[in-house]
């Protein structure tokens, strides 16, 4: 297959070829012609004047006339041939310069000649060529001879075959310089291409998406391209990232997985086991190892329905949001809120300005994300501390506020305690999934709300979710 360089180092060469042997051509047919041109009009010249100096003297009929010739000095030009011949090709005169040779006479020429016409005739004489005008000689309107004068071409000739072989040479150079300059620009011109195919190989050998095209050059339209390919490996880097990134979270996420349901079963089977050895003879135990298997079992479902809520967030499950007032929520959300407060000490606050407030939401998943944070509040607070639950208008933002009295969560850790099944040592004991914040931290996606936490260690924390606020309806 032929590469592009060659094309258009041979399609360049062939441009330079044929504009180069047109002007070769054009300027010798010129060339040939003006000569041969200047020759034709000298010859007419030399004639005039040759015939203004004879005279034709006799009777009025032909056969007595005679041509008288002039002096020998007329006939004296050098490099000029003349002869003149009477009606019947008989020579009357010639030039001395031509010795003892004679400008030869076609019948034709007499012929024409004796018609009356002059014209322009290529002879050969002595292996050289000469170009001759033929001129009639009349008087009282008759032909009574023919003058030819002749001039030799062969120099001019010599001449213009020189020419043409120096332009035949020049031609040949020019082309091959003109190809080589070809070959090179096509090469200069091409070498991006090289280079952005050779970075594309290598991209492709290695699986290197790190890898970009190195351009320095102008921004052409190889710039542009180098310049379209490099954002197309951002973008497929930058996909290929996030593809590797949820790969290993779910992996990870599955290992958790596992780990958290082994937990349970094993608890579940040990229990099993000990029900079957000794649950017939000690009721206790057997009280005892049914409450375990009940209650891990219960934790198993929470587990499970936790983790079906993020399953369906990883599967792009998107929520149906419609305007809800911001007060019916948090009534709803304080009512149940206060059956799970147990001995804790439960406030709700919600705003005057709060009234007539909408935000855009699902009302079952703002009401699970504000649970789970207050069922985490309750969870981590000692009996006789106290959970606040507070929510502020103003703005285009509505600010709800959970906020307890609790264990706090170390500085370290408040970056992940919103990772899947990332729990505190010290909350352990207390017991949950480590998924709830992580389906608070969907939710609140979800809704365009921010979740944040302030916490201090043995003080407590506060959880806070900023939503953008629909419209104030009395305003
Ligand atoms: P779970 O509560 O099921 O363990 P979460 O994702 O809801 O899982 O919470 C993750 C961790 O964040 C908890 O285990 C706990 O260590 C910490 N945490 C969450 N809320 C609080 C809180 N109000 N006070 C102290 N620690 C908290």
């Amino acid at each position: 297959m032929m590469t592009v360089r060659l094309k258009l180092t041979l399609w360049y060469s062939a441009v330079v070829s044929l504009t180069l042997i047109a002007f070769s051509f054009i300027l010798y047919t010129f060339l040939s012609y003006s000569m041969v041109q200047e020759i034709d009009r000298e010859l007419a010249g030399r004639a005039v004047g040759v015939v203004r100096s004879i005279k034709v003297v006799g009777p009025n009929w032909f056969r007595q006339q005679q041509i008288v010739l002039p002096d020998v000095d007329v006939f004296g030009y050098p490099n000029t041939y003349l002869q003149v011949v009477d009606p019947y090709g008989r020579l009357v005169a010639k030039s001395s310069n031509l010795s003892n040779q004679t400008l030869p006479l076609s019948e034709d020429t007499l012929k024409l000649g004796v018609t009356g016409q002059s014209f322009y005739e290529w002879l050969q004489v002595g292996g050289q060529r000469i170009r001759t005008y033929n001129y009639p000689l009349m008087a009282e309107h008759r032909v009574v001879g023919l003058l030819q004068v002749g001039q030799p071409f062969s120099g001019i000739q010599a001449a213009l075959n020189r020419l043409k072989w120096l332009l035949w040479l020049l031609s040949g150079l020019m082309i091959l310089a003109a190809g080589s300059i070809g070959w090179w620009l096509a090469r200069t011109a091409l070498r991006p291409v090289e280079e952005i195919t050779k970075t594309a190989a290598l991209i492709r050998q290695e699986l290197n998406l790190h890898q970009r095209i190195a351009w320095e050059g102008p921004n052409d339209e190889l710039g542009r391209l180098s310049a379209t390919l490099n954002g197309m490996l951002d973008s497929l880097e930058a996909a290929y990232r996030e593809l590797e990134e949820s790969h290993a979270a779910q992996r990870r996420f599955v290992a958790d997985v596992s780990h958290e349901l082994k937990t349970p079963l094993t608890t579940i089977r040990g229990n099993i086991d000990l029900l079957r050895k000794m649950g017939d003879e000690h009721p206790a135990i057997r009280q005892e190892a049914l409450a375990d298997i009940a209650s891990e079992a219960e934790r198993m479902s929470r587990l499970v329905s936790d983790m079906l809520v993020l399953a369906r967030a990883d599967a792009g499950l998107t929520l149906s949001l419609q305007p809800l007032p911001v007060v019916q929520i948090l009534q709803q959300v304080g009512r149940q809120a206060k059956i799970l407060a147990g001995q804790i000490n439960f406030k709700i606050d919600i705003d005057e300005r709060c009234k007539d407030t909408y935000i855009m939401a699902d009302p079952d998943y703002v009401k699970q994300l504000l649970l789970i944070l207050l069922d985490n509040a309750f969870k981590f607070t000692p009996p006789a501390g106290t959970v606040e639950l507070s929510v502020a208008c103003g703005g285009d933002r509505v600010q709800v506020l959970v906020k307890d009295t609790g264990m706090g969560i170390d500085p370290g850790e408040l970056n992940r305690i919103f990772e899947r099944f990332y729990r505190s040592d010290k909350s352990r004991p207390v017991g949950g999934t480590g998924l709830g914040l992580s389906i608070a931290k969907w939710i609140a996606e979800q809704h365009r709300a921010e979740i944040s936490v302030e916490s201090e260690l043995k003080k407590g924390s506060v959880f806070k979710v900023t939503f953008p606020v629909l419209k104030q309806m009395h305003e």
